[in-house]
């Protein structure tokens, strides 16, 4: 089945639901498709204390805000798997499992995942004893000793969060400089806390699952050995960019580059959130990013029709 409509937007996390904000108040046509959980990256925040008009709430209980609202103006946020989108005279075609479907424009609110370490054992002790996202998985290591390997904010975030909850936390680091916001200074001053750097893993030691974590300085080659129940690897964050290659679209390390209107070097093609080139990545600014890659959808619509 093909199936035509204005705009496509591609992810229904906190950009791709402002976008769809937006959009549902005029008479374009619009849809947008979600791969799996709708809110994307709200559904692992257990406390958000820095979005405006909300002291502190959880991600769940803004996704049910945020979706709530598109709802209640008529949207329907499809599941669909996106396999691949070519570019044509009319716009783009975009092609699903089920379906395609023709748009004019697109809006591409994809996001980014969590990078993994890509050394021994970690694929198969993923879930049984390693984990990306601590708000998910802390909970299984409650009084357990566990690794964090972090070098940048959301990693201290995470490693701050399971702090609490952890009977001790190795925070193993390659570097010593980067103190976000005074979280590592935090991070040092909990008991439970040992730091250790510059260190990198080395390997994943364990038989079914997870046993022991081999560490390596990066100053002397010096190996330890810690033996853990778990092990939190946060080194950055990948665009989920794979489906856009073949629109030639401009990139930075896999962030698309916009312009302050959120438009792309390809006409018709917008951005938001995440998956942009761009200083902060947080929810306000992938709801502002949202606002405007919509208002600047609706622009280039009206144009087309002239
Ligand atoms: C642990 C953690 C804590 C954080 N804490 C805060 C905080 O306190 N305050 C704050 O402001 N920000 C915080 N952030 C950052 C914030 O969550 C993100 O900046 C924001 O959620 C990004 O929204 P997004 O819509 O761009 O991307 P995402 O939330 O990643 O949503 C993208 C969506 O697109 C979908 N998608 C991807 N590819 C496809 C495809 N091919 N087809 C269909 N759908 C697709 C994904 O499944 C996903 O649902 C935190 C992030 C993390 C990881």
């Amino acid at each position: 089945m093909r199936i035509e409509e204005d705009v496509i937007i591609i992810g229904a996390g906190s950009a791709g639901l402002t976008s769809a904000l937006y959009l549902a108040r005029t008479k374009f046509k619009f849809a947008i498709f979600e791969k799996e959980m709708v809110g994307g990256k709200l559904n692992i925040i257990t406390q958000i204390d820095n979005y405006p008009g909300f002291p502190s709430i959880d991600g769940f209980s803004l996704i049910l805000n945020m979706k709530k609202q598109v709802e209640a103006l008529g949207v329907k946020i499809s599941k669909e798997l996106i396999k691949g989108i070519n570019k044509n005279e009319e716009g783009f075609e975009i092609v699903c499992e089920n379906n395609t479907y023709l748009t004019k424009s697109l809006i591409i609110a994809t996001g980014s995942t969590t990078k993994k370490l890509g050394i021994i054992n970690e694929d198969k002790f993923v879930g049984k004893g390693i984990s990306y996202c601590a708000v998910c998985d802390g909970f299984f290591y409650k009084n357990k000793e566990v690794v964090v390997f972090a070098n940048e904010r959301k990693g201290y975030l995470e490693a701050t969060y399971l702090s609490n909850l952890v009977s001790k936390l190795y925070l193993v680091s390659d570097k010593n400089d980067d103190d976000y916001e005074g979280n590592l200074t935090n991070l040092k001053k909990m008991n439970n806390v040992e730091f250790l750097s510059p260190f990198k893993i080395k390997e994943f030691i364990g038989v079914d699952g997870l046993e022991a974590v081999k560490i390596q300085n990066l100053e002397n080659n010096d190996e330890k050995i810690l033996e853990v129940s778990g092990c939190f690897p946060f080194t950055g964050d990948i665009p989920s960019n794979y489906i856009f290659n073949q629109l030639g679209l401009d990139q930075n390390r896999g962030f698309i580059k916009a312009n302050f209107n959120m438009e792309t070097n390809v006409p018709g093609v917008f951005v938001a959130g995440d998956i942009v080139d761009k200083p902060l990545r947080q929810i306000v600014t992938a709801c502002g990013d949202g606002a405007t890659a919509a208002t600047s959808a609706i622009k280039y619509l009206n144009k087309l029709k002239k």
